[in-house]
């Protein structure tokens, strides 16, 4: 029997990463600002995309699945006044409806909207507190329960300052938010500001984004980045800023391997550089004989360019993506994924035919991506098939926003490293070693939160730890 519609949509849907962007500046069209933020974090989201804003009197909300190029159109823009604007891209990893799950989140009164890019873990604190408010949570996750959460302290009388300082403590896990009431602007980082969020201006108002990328876009300027554990408040009165906690920077440092866009600045560093610098050192540690290096379209281009000069080995681009397919990583079921790699990249035979190949590709996750390549570029007539990865294996589960899978699903977790190659079908794989990857960010490993590889997990994930087996010897493969 084929199972109702609604039997197919997961009740509870974690927030995985996504892009936040938003605008506030008297005399501007901030939706519109805030529209062209969201075609530039495209990347951190293609499920669902929606705009909040207001003019001073009320919030206004349009929110649709898909890409941002398909959600809105001139109706809903114009419709979307103010000078006061929120927007959120979402992304998530397996199926389920986009729109029932898609951002800014407005409630019944629209009180406050809410766009998140990070997850909660655990929720058991938040939970308490709503029960206790006798609030109905069924059906909520994490980030509806914090727009709930807000709004209820609102309706108590709280200012939105208030409300914030007293549930911060309640909100356990990893979250940049922008929120806005009809008439202020509010941007929030967790303690240990584990998902990146800017600051810029323009024309005398204030700009927040995920990514600096999109603060070029839109012709805004770098301020700075949000604080861990800051609070910036801005309304008719300027810019304010509050530390609710003491913050210990912890950046993802995931974003720098694959997540951000090359153009962003993180933590002072242009991904792009970072990204050079990976292949460099990956070329460094490996020295293998190859004919051609070539990149998996389109994040590790910098790390095969890197790889290409400090190795000497020709760059071409032997794989053509096509860039109006979504990542595989949207697929739920595997047999659906590898059917998407075959359709999202083709090879070149004549950059490939009869040479030793050098793929670089920036992870390994599952697998899926790196077998059907490897089956691919064989067929194009490769001599030799050598996979080659600017980062070092995966082999923890992400809890803070960017969802790689289950522990169990991680190739690198099932299998020694020396395993890998027979498994995706390539003559080596080699991995970037961990010291590697610290080494070519220029930072201190201090600064990063390294949890997908070393297992070490700054924002406590609370009982999600016992979804966790502890392997010694993570982060050590050269
Ligand atoms: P997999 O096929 O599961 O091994 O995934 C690895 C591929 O997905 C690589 O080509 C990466 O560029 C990309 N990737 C890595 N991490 C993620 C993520 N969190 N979300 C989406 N794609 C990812």
């Amino acid at each position: 029997m084929i199972p109702a519609f609604e039997e197919l949509v997961p009740a509870f849907f974690p927030e995985e990463k996504c892009g936040i962007f938003g605008v506030y500046g008297q005399g501007m069209e901030a939706a519109r600002l805030v529209h062209s933020g969201l075609w530039a974090l495209q990347h951190r989201g293609q499920e669902s995309s929606g705009i909040a804003s207001s003019e001073g009197v009320g919030i206004r909300l349009y929110k649709n699945e898909g890409l941002v190029s398909r959600v809105y159109d001139e109706e809903h823009l114009s419709l979307l006044s103010g000078y006061c604007a929120i927007g959120h891209n979402r992304y998530a990893t397996s199926g389920g409806s986009g729109k029932q799950h898609a951002q800014p989140i407005l409630g019944p009164r629209r009180l406050i909207a809410l766009a998140h890019n990070g997850n909660l873990p655990s929720t058991t604190k938040l939970e308490g507190f709503l029960t206790e408010q006798g609030i109905d949570l069924a059906g909520m996750n994490d980030s509806e329960m914090m727009q709930a959460a807000l709004e209820h302290q609102l309706l108590q009388g709280d200012t939105i300052r208030a409300a914030l300082k007293k549930l911060f403590p309640l909100f356990t896990g990893v979250f940049c938010l922008l929120l806005m009431t009809k008439d202020s602007l509010i941007a929030v980082r967790d303690a240990k500001g584990i998902r990146p969020l800017s600051l810029g201006k323009l024309n005398g108002g204030f700009v927040f984004s995920s990514e600096t990328c999109a603060l070029d876009t839109i012709g805004a300027t770098y301020i700075r980045d949000v604080k861990p554990g800051e609070m910036v408040v801005v309304n008719d009165k300027g810019l304010k800023s509050y530390q609710l906690a003491p913050g210990d920077e912890k950046l993802d440092i995931f974003e720098f391997v694959y997540f951000a866009r090359s153009d962003s600045m993180l933590l002072g560093q242009r991904v792009d550089t970072v990204r050079k610098n990976l292949g460099k050192i990956l070329a460094q540690e490996c020295q293998i004989k190859a004919d051609v290096v070539i990149p998996v379209p389109d994040s590790a281009i910098s790390a095969s360019i890197g790889f290409a000069q400090e190795s000497g080995i020709p760059f071409d681009h032997g794989l053509i993506k096509n860039r109006y397919i979504h990542r595989t990583f949207i697929q739920p079921a595997q047999r659906l994924r590898e059917k998407d790699v075959n359709m999202k990249l083709n090879p070149i035979p004549e950059v490939i035919n009869g040479k030793k190949v050098a793929i670089i590709d920036d992870s390994i996750v599952r697998g899926t991506t790196a077998k059907k390549l490897v089956e691919r570029v064989r067929s194009a007539g490769a001599k030799e098939v050598h996979l080659l990865i600017s980062s070092p294996p995966v082999v923890y589960p992400d809890f803070y926003g960017i969802d790689t899978p289950k522990q169990r699903d991680l190739v690198a977790f099932q299998m020694p490293v020396a395993k890998i190659a027979a498994y995706v079908g390539a003559d080596s794989v080699h991995f970037l070693s961990y010291a590697g990857l610290i080494k070519a960010t220029g930072l201190p490993e201090r600064v990063f939160s390294t949890s997908c590889f070393t297992g070490e997990y700054p924002s406590d994930i609370g009982e999600r730890m016992s979804e966790i087996q502890l392997m010694p010897e993570a982060g050590q493969a050269a």
